[in-house]
């Protein structure tokens, strides 16, 4: 599952409970006071803390016998066909555009099933998607962003009765192409508020150049010395390649100029006005910087390149 959000969260509760044997949960977030709207899995207790690891505590205790794997990782053209190896299905939990393009790249190279959804408003949109069987994910939307555009976290408000559904016929939807039946090749569109569930069957397109045409616009994309990726109007993740951190060493030298705690498996910081979390494996998330240059500079002035 790549992104255990609201759609996400709904999803791997209900694949869990059916008796999905191992699922490995891929997020770069931390849990936010304003998810706890529509992001079931999540309490207050589980502030700051990577949501793949506040997940994975809530999915054991609901099932024990389900073998969990966090990975609180950016996901990105570099490490996308790793984090996929050894399954067999993917369930799309993202909430921005050029990571679906990715592994709508990275599904196909590996003949993985990939159901992508979304939701918006009280809107959403789930699609099973098995090429060659069915349509991929850019015969439905064939207009991608710039390869290397940003993603982006923000997303405007969801009605959390939405994310509940779409996450619903999500989980249905794997469930069923688990148990070896044939996805109908049909885009269903549900509206919570109405309410109403659409179903509209997407043909392959002729001129589709990543099914047809075997590009891979998105999985070839050069990767930067220091991946940044805007979550959110004023958070930056910053994912450079780099050894790990010691967080007991970090937190103390931020403790002598800051506020520093530990959430889960991360460093929690204010510092000089900004608000800084930082995973062991040198990731961080940087709040209040207007800019990838605004936050470089504190990554590199607190955390240090
Ligand atoms: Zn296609």
């Amino acid at each position: 599952m790549i992104g255990v959000g609201a759609v996400g969260g709904v999803s791997a509760d209900l694949l869990v409970r059916a008796g999905v044997g191992h699922l490995r949960l891929v997020d770069r977030d931390v849990v936010e006071l304003v998810n706890l709207q529509r992001q079931t899995l999540y309490s207050e207790e589980d502030l700051d803390r990577p949501k793949v690891e506040a997940a994975a505590a809530r999915l054991r205790a609901i099932n024990r016998s389900i073998e969990i794997e966090p990975v609180a990782k950016d996901l990105h053209a570099a490490n996308v066909s790793g984090i996929l190896r050894g399954t067999d299905l993917i369930v799309d939990g993202t909430d921005n555009l050029g990571t679906r393009y990715l592994l709508n790249e990275a599904t196909l190279d590996a003949h993985l099933p990939f159901v992508y959804a979304g939701a918006v408003g009280t809107s959403g949109m789930v699609f099973a998607i098995r090429s060659p069987d069915t349509a991929c994910f850019r015969c439905l939307s064939p207009t991608p962003p710039a390869p290397g555009a940003p993603p982006t976290c923000e997303t405007a408000g969801i009605l959390n009765a939405t994310s509940a559904l779409v996450g619903s016929v999500q989980a249905a939807e794997s469930l069923r192409l688990l148990l070896g039946e044939r996805p109908s090749g049909d885009l269903l569109v549900v509206d919570a508020w109405r309410p109403e569930i659409q179903r509209i069957h997407v043909a392959r397109r002729q001129g589709c150049p990543t099914c047809v045409g075997g590009e891979r616009e998105f999985l070839g994309a050069k990767r930067t010395q220091v991946l940044a990726s805007l979550c959110g109007g004023d958070t930056i993740s910053l994912d450079p390649i780099r050894g790990d951190v010691d967080l007991e060493t970090l937190g103390r030298r931020l403790g002598r100029i800051g506020v520093v705690h530990r959430a889960g498996g991360v460093l929690v910081a204010d510092v000089e006005g900004h608000h800084l979390t930082v995973f062991p494996d040198g990731r961080a998330l940087i709040r209040g910087v207007a800019d990838e240059t605004g936050a470089r500079s504190v990554y590199a002035k607190y955390v240090g390149i």
